[in-house]
């Protein structure tokens, strides 16, 4: 069991078909104690159950310091450790340039950009007390290629500014040995894209994609096992491409 007795938190986990729920299965399977962190309590708790009752729903914003300082609370009182956190919570808005107002820009930014800074110095403290932690940073092509399908350029930006924030925190917590690193997934199956592509849109996608499909949510969890897990010991500071081949 790659992650036996590690205690891993992961935002934006109550979703049944999303990256942040098929992580926290395939960590728990490795045999870590997860906190599934999600808006709604009673969804985060539902899903903490699906998994057994060693594991912890707990209900935050991630973009509000004071609910991601209580959840913290909650988890140290029950675990009294951090060794994993992956910032998986985000949102899209399929808008133009144009279109983007401050509400968007700052619905957008505030979870995938503010609250991967909000939960990460939440552990950072614990993490650097242990000299060893993990921090998965969800970030997307879309940073990489300036758009995607579904999120707007704000999207993009949110996610490009994730990116430099995870090689900003590896720099400056590597002498601590905890370790930051980035996913940038392709487009996966789940909630975000279920339903909105017709068959053509599909196969359109498809054709750009050398390993000709679509990705699956565990291509994320298992990619973020590896990040996870001492199997990348020696890596900080990286994008690990989940995509298919989508840029190559
Ligand atoms: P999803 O919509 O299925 O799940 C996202 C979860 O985040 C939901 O459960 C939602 O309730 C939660 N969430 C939203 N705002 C939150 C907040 N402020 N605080 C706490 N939780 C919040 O999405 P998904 O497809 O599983 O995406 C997961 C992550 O992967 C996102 O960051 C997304 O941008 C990224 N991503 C997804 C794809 C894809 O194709 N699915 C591609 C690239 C990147």
């Amino acid at each position: 069991m790659l992650l036996k007795d590690k205690v891993a938190i992961i935002t934006g986990a109550a979703s049944p078909r999303g990256l942040g729920f098929a992580t926290a299965k395939v960590f728990a399977g490795q045999g870590a104690k997860v906190v599934l962190i999600d808006l709604d309590d009673g969804a985060s708790k539902k899903a903490a159950a699906m998994l057994g009752e060693q594991h912890l729903g707990v209900a935050a914003n991630v973009a509000d310091e004071r609910q991601v300082s209580a959840a913290m609370e909650q988890v140290l009182a029950k675990y009294g450790r951090v060794d994993i956190l992956v910032n998986n919570a985000g949102i899209t808005q399929p808008i133009k340039l144009m279109e983007i107002k401050r509400e968007n820009y700052d619905a957008v930014l505030d979870v995938s950009l503010r609250g991967t800074l909000l939960m990460s110095q939440s552990v950072i403290p614990t993490m650097r007390a242990q000299k060893s932690g993990s921090i998965i940073c969800i970030s997307s092509v879309s940073a990489q290629r300036g758009g995607g399908i579904f999120g707007g350029p704000h999207y993009s930006a949110a996610k490009a500014g994730v990116l430099g924030l995870a090689k900003a925190m590896a720099r400056e917590l590597g002498p601590d040995n905890v370790r930051v690193n980035c996913i940038t997934p392709g487009l996966i199956q789940t909630d975000i894209t279920a339903g909105k592509l017709s068959d053509d849109m599909k196969a359109g996608i498809v054709a750009g994609i050398p390993l000709n499909r679509l990705g699956e949510a565990s291509d994320i969890a298992n990619a973020a096992l590896f990040l996870g897990s001492d199997l990348s010991a020696y890596s900080t500071g990286i994008t690990l491409d989940v995509n298919g081949g989508m840029l190559i």
